[in-house]
């Protein structure tokens, strides 16, 4: 994940900006601000754009232990990180 230059974390791995993109680091709620989830340090993890926004793109929010399980499963299959980041990259801290 990167934080302050997509520009040198593309060129690093050898992405493009929409690519590097997807793995911005972002603040991930556990407990989402619609449901009453604060911005406490308890309640934040880091999460790449791509985890962050999947988990959140469904109707109801999966609970967090279920959503990793859920990616851990996909992970282990090949079939988490869009195919058209480069394989060698590694899902975030998330899975
Ligand atoms: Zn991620």
């Amino acid at each position: 994940m990167w934080s302050n230059n997509v520009v040198s974390f593309a060129a690093k791995y050898g992405l493009s900006r929409r690519q590097a993109l997807q793995l911005q680091c972002t603040a991930e709620h556990l407990i989402p601000r619609s449901m009453g989830g604060t911005a406490s340090s308890v309640n934040i993890v880091a999460a790449c754009a791509f985890c962050n926004h999947k988990r959140h793109a469904r109707l109801t929010a999966p609970e967090p232990e279920a959503y990793k399980q859920f990616v851990q499963q996909r992970i282990r299959r090949g079939r988490w990180l869009p195919a058209s980041l480069p394989g060698t990259l590694r899902p975030c801290n998330l899975a």
